[in-house]
């Protein structure tokens, strides 16, 4: 017993656990992206630190549910093991809220089509498909460490994301400070995909729809990233954007910063430090358009890499690796 007091006083709650969870209600918010409210009894210790927060979704097997995802913190080791037909399918999604008196989490999905098994489950997700969320116990004193978004003091937050980072920048927006400055910019599919967020006074929201199905990402923007840079060094009221002033900066966009590259780091997560009067720029989506940018940002417009946090959050033709 005093063996076991005192495992229990030095080995803290793990910060992730496994929750079940069965959905709720789908809500279609547009063309592209569906609201999925998962609710479930576990669900009332669900982390309520915000933000950024990164989650796996556990997807069933047909037949089989979830009969052999392992349990426990070691699940990874032990999922890996498995026959490779009773290997769930898993997906690193972000909780868009969370209400712990409901016993509910929301994850916002973005739909690509039935490429993936995450994209084709949200796409005909309905009331009581289960499913298993991997993510933080509020009780952990660990709980935030899914989080990446961590500015420091600083004086403007840059946000760039494609439609996946959406939910993430969405969240993040809303729980900034009032006195907050600065930009989010949002590519999505299609114009039909400007969704509502609230953002402090301060903080100009762009949402940047490509202009057609078979566009590139970061088509819209990384030029909006490089307009925003340009006009940053003067007060970001007096320059409005124009959709002119991104069309210029696409034209100078070359094929070889939107290339895919092996050799390079897809994500980097500076730790959170008081950078007084400086910029803090997140960046997350496709990983070719996301690393480009971060090398603008670093190279180009003179940000130190320490004030740039950047997340491949995909990759053009690979599945999400497991
Ligand atoms: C920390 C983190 C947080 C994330 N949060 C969210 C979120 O809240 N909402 C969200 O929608 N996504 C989010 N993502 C991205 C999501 O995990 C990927 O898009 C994932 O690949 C989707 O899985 P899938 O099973 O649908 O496709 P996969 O099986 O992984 O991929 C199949 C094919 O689809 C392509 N593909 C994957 N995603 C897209 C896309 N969006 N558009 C076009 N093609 C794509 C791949 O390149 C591949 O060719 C997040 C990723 C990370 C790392």
């Amino acid at each position: 017993m005093l063996t076991s007091v005192a495992e229990s006083v030095v080995r803290p709650r793990p910060a992730y656990r496994t929750f079940r969870a069965a959905v709720a209600r789908a809500e279609r918010l547009s063309p592209h992206f569906v609201r999925v409210t998962f609710a479930g009894e576990e669900l009332a210790d669900f982390g309520t630190a915000g933000l950024d927060q990164r989650v796996k979704l556990v997807f069933p097997i047909e037949g089989r549910g979830f009969a052999d995802f392992p349990a426990g913190e070691d699940w990874y080791r032990a999922w890996r093991e498995l026959p490779a037909d009773r290997r769930n399918a898993f997906r690193t999604y972000t909780v868009r809220a969370v209400r712990p008196g409901r016993r509910e989490v929301d994850v916002d999905f973005a739909l690509h089509g039935d490429l993936g098994p995450a994209s084709a489950w949200a796409a005909r997700a309905s009331e009581g498909d289960e499913l298993l969320i991997i993510g933080p116990d509020e009780r952990s004193p660990e709980r935030t460490v899914g989080i990446d978004f961590r500015p420091g003091a600083v004086d403007t937050v840059l946000l760039a994301g494609d439609e996946t980072a959406a939910p993430a920048i969405c969240a993040i927006l809303e729980q900034l400070p009032a006195d907050a400055s600065g930009a989010a910019l949002i590519e999505v599919p299609s114009p039909a995909d400007v969704l509502q967020v609230a953002a402090p006074e301060g903080v100009e929201v762009r949402w940047l729809a490509r202009s057609s199905a078979d566009a590139v990402h970061g088509e819209r923007l990384v030029p909006a990233v490089r307009d925003w840079v340009a006009r940053a060094t003067t007060p970001i009221d007096d320059r409005p954007a124009t959709d002119a002033a991104a069309d210029a900066s696409a034209a100078a966009l070359s094929a070889a910063e939107l290339a895919d590259g092996d050799d390079v780091p897809l994500w980097d997560v500076p730790e959170g430090r008081s950078l007084d009067g400086a910029c803090y720029a997140w960046l997350a989506g496709e990983a070719s358009v996301i690393t480009s940018l971060r090398r603008f940002l670093v190279r180009d417009a003179g940000l130190d890499r320490r004030q740039v946090a950047f997340m491949g959050y995909w990759r053009r033709g690979r599945a999400e690796l497991e």
